[in-house]
């Protein structure tokens, strides 16, 4: 069984976070980078299958700057097997359907039976990205899952909505992405650290994947503006002096609420 991961580098969830003003990409250096929280619980969900399996081998696939390099190998140093770091300037600014054109490129040259995402990166955000690599690939996409069972030649989950808990199954090779509700990743150890130094880590540009950056043919969207959000107002505070209910009625109503 070969599984692949896709991992994001992100601003870390914790720090300062902004967009740069200029570009409308994420400002890189506004805060520590780190491997996206949801994406260590993929990779944990491949490795517990693996330290079960013997023989399994999990590759961890990413599109990112090549200053990613130490956060890829952190999914190194918790067990994963090989590394494929998409680095290409020609990238910087991917909409959504590239990003996935690229990572379905990368995924096919890894040559994996399952792939597993998260469901939604904490600094993007999009939600579609696994769905999106799924069709590129022409695999079954199980999206959204808060369990994952495999097995030789299936997979299958739990995927929790509004309406009740959906039991879903597709056979391999598939696509799945998971939420929170999977355990957390592994701590790293200093022999994981220092075995991670010694793993096979390519790195490839979008030409040596098959992708056409500036394919005319190829819709793209482009980002037309960015604006920073604006300052929080202060909120109408209303003190209860027998007259609190009117006080707040007369606050909805001028507000359109009500
Ligand atoms: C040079 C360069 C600069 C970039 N700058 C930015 C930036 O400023 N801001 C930004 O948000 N993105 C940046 N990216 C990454 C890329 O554009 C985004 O990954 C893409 O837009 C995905 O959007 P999302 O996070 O909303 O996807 P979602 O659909 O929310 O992601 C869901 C899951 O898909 C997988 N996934 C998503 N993106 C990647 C990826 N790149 N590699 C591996 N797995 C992935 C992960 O498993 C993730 O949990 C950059 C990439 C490069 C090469």
């Amino acid at each position: 069984m070969k599984i692949a991961v896709l991992i994001k580098e992100v601003p870390d969830t914790w720090g300062e976070r902004r967009l740069d003003l200029e570009t409308g990409l994420t400002d890189r250096a506004a805060s520590a980078p780190v491997l996206d929280e949801i994406d260590e619980r993929a990779v944990e969900a491949a490795l517990s299958y693996a330290d079960a399996h013997p023989g399994t081998e999990v590759a961890v696939v990413a599109m990112a700057p090549a200053s990613a390099t130490a956060t890829i190998r952190k999914a190194l140093a918790m067990g994963a097997t090989s590394a494929l770091h998409v680095v290409d300037e020609s990238l910087r600014g991917a909409d959504l359907l590239l990003t996935a054109e690229v990572l379905a490129a990368a995924v096919r040259r890894v040559g994996a039976d399952l792939v597993i995402a998260g469901n939604l990166s904490t600094d993007g955000g999009a939600g579609v990205i696994p769905a999106m690599v799924a069709e590129s690939l022409g695999m079954p996409q199980l999206t959204g899952l808060s369990s994952l069972e495999l097995t030789d030649d299936a997979v299958a989950g739990d995927r929790v909505s509004d309406a009740g808990t959906l039991r879903v199954s597709a056979p391999l090779p598939a696509v799945v992405s998971v939420t929170e509700a999977l355990p957390e990743g592994r701590f790293t150890t200093f022999k994981g650290i220092m075995a991670a130094k010694k793993k096979p880590y390519e790195t490839m540009d979008a030409a040596a994947l098959g992708v056409v950056v500036e394919d005319p043919a190829v819709p793209r969207y482009i980002m037309l503006a960015v604006a920073e959000r604006p300052p929080r107002q202060a909120g109408t505070r209303i003190v209860d002096e027998g007259d609190a209910g009117e006080k707040l009625a007369a606050f909805l109503v001028a507000e359109g609420v009500a």
